[in-house]
């Protein structure tokens, strides 16, 4: 297996969720993932390109970029947009935490990243944009 790396770039289009979702989680086959790890990822990925799509731009459309980086046994993400930005990073993260609670938003999207990836970090910055960093290590699946 090689050292890789990709790059998306779409539009923050609830349509658009899917197909990032199944290139992630194409992108990472070569890592051999089990199927829970596949799922964990295409959850995690699901999550963060949903939240761009959801909170960063309220007024409109903009760009959300995705890249997806394999070294050695990890794969590393990086999703980022230029909306809003989040005002308190540590608040937004906290289980249960959402700023839509009247659209059946639960607050437990940064919350299933954390748990479902091996490393998670997130950066914001009011009206710059956020930054999610994930990545998950496959254990080498021994036959
Ligand atoms: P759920 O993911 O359960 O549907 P949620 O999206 O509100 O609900 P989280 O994914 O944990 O919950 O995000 C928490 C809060 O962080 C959001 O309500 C929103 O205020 C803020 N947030 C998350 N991602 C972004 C983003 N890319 N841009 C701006 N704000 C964001
Ligand atoms: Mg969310």
């Amino acid at each position: 297996m090689h050292n890789n790396y990709m790059k998306l770039q779409f539009y923050s289009l609830p349509e658009n969720e899917p197909f990032v979702r199944g290139s992630v989680a194409a992108f990472s086959l070569p890592l051999s993932p089990s199927l829970s790890e596949l799922s964990d990822i295409k959850t995690a990925v699901s999550e963060a390109v949903t939240n761009a799509i959801v909170h960063a731009y309220p007024k409109g459309v903009g760009t959300v970029t995705i890249e997806a980086r394999i070294e050695n046994n990890t794969l590393h993400l990086k999703i980022s947009d230029t909306g809003q930005g989040i005002e308190n990073v540590e608040e937004a993260i906290r289980p249960f935490y959402t700023t839509l609670e009247n659209e059946e938003h639960s607050g437990m999207g940064f919350t299933i990243m954390q748990t479902f990836m091996t490393d998670f970090r997130v950066e914001s910055k009011k009206n710059a944009g956020t930054i999610v960093y994930m990545s998950k290590t496959i254990r080498q699946n021994a036959e």
